[in-house]
């Protein structure tokens, strides 16, 4: 069964005009789909485009050209409507630091028509964990704080959809996890969440898909699984009481296989040789192993790869 799209892209293009400078050819030809119901990474270094592919979500940057979809309907002709289906919660941290949480979640459901019965501002503020501070100002807020108090103000009108622009930058490790916890939370709840990171460890450990751009361009989109293979390079690293090791087991394997002191390096496809038989071989070297490491292939290596080409 073809799985439900939460977002569809069709050849987006964004150049920024300048008047002084040269223009700025910010997306170039984008085509991607995002599926309902998932984690979706959008990965890129700094100036790679992420920050206006969001924008022209959210309608706070326009279009060149290309076509957007938001759980099927068009987001030009029936930009109100996809724009109800989108919680934005921007990169920077703009709040204003004179009403609390609970009069700015008020206001933005007021923006978004909600009637009063119907509001759920202290639910939502609950679930961020920032009931404690309905009633504080936000300018006493920390940064963590007010990045969960966008997010609350992005899920004011109950979107299908959140959509959080480098939703880590600024806030502290322990309130990181937090925020992923959260994030995890609305996923299982059926919300589809799309964040955009510089940080590879964020998306490896977040989300289900992963599109990487670079100067603009898609340079890779999959799911996290076959993003991490995409080197498809493992090492195992097996350390020895002694040098009396018997590798003709694994020799008869014909792996990359490097010798050094009581220590066998072995390099290998997964894709190739399964884990259990290399492992066999390994257990049948006739010494008794001391330890025994193995190095899988991070997404930053694919990340280096893809981009300095
Ligand atoms: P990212 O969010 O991935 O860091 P951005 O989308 O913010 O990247 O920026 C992509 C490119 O577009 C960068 O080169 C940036 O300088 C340029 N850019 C972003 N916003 C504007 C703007 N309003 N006017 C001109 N150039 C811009
Ligand atoms: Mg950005």
């Amino acid at each position: 069964m073809k799985s439900e799209l939460a977002i569809s892209v069709n050849n987006l293009s964004k150049v920024y005009k300048s008047s002084s400078d040269t223009d700025k050819l910010a997306l170039d030809d984008i085509s991607l789909t995002i599926k309902k119901g998932s984690i979706f990474g959008l990965l890129g270094p700094n100036g790679a485009g992420k920050s206006t592919f969001i924008n022209i979500l959210a309608d706070l940057a326009k279009k060149t050209s290309g076509e957007i979809e938001v759980l099927n309907i068009n987001h030009e002709s029936n930009l109100i409507e996809a724009k109800k289906l989108m919680g934005i919660v921007p990169q920077e941290l703009n709040i204003d630091p004179f009403f609390t949480p609970y009069e700015l979640l008020e206001i933005q459901a007021g923006l978004y028509g909600i009637r009063k019965k119907d509001r759920k501002t202290m639910e939502i503020l609950k679930m961020l964990a920032l009931e404690d501070k309905a009633k504080a100002y936000a300018r006493t807020l920390s940064g963590g704080m007010r990045r969960r108090l966008l997010i609350a103000k992005a899920m004011v009108h109950d979107p299908e959809i959140l959509i959080l622009d480098e939703p880590t930058a600024g806030v502290d490790v322990e309130l990181r996890s937090n925020l992923w916890e959260n994030i995890h939370k609305l996923n299982q709840n059926g919300k589809t969440i799309i964040i955009t990171t510089h940080y590879l460890h964020e998306a490896e450990e977040l989300c289900n898909e992963i599109a990487i751009i670079n100067e603009g361009k898609l340079i890779a989109h999959d799911t996290t699984i076959n993003i991490k293979s995409f080197l498809d390079k493992m090492t195992v690293i097996v350390d020895y009481y002694d040098n009396k090791f018997d590798l003709s087991g694994l020799n008869k394997l014909n792996l990359d296989i490097q010798i050094r002191d009581r220590q066998v390096q072995i390099n290998y496809r997964p894709s190739e040789i399964n884990f259990h038989v290399m492992l066999n071989a390994v257990n049948s070297s006739g010494s008794q192993i001391k330890d025994m490491k193995i190095i899988e292939t991070k997404l930053e290596d694919v990340f280096l790869q893809l981009t300095q080409k």
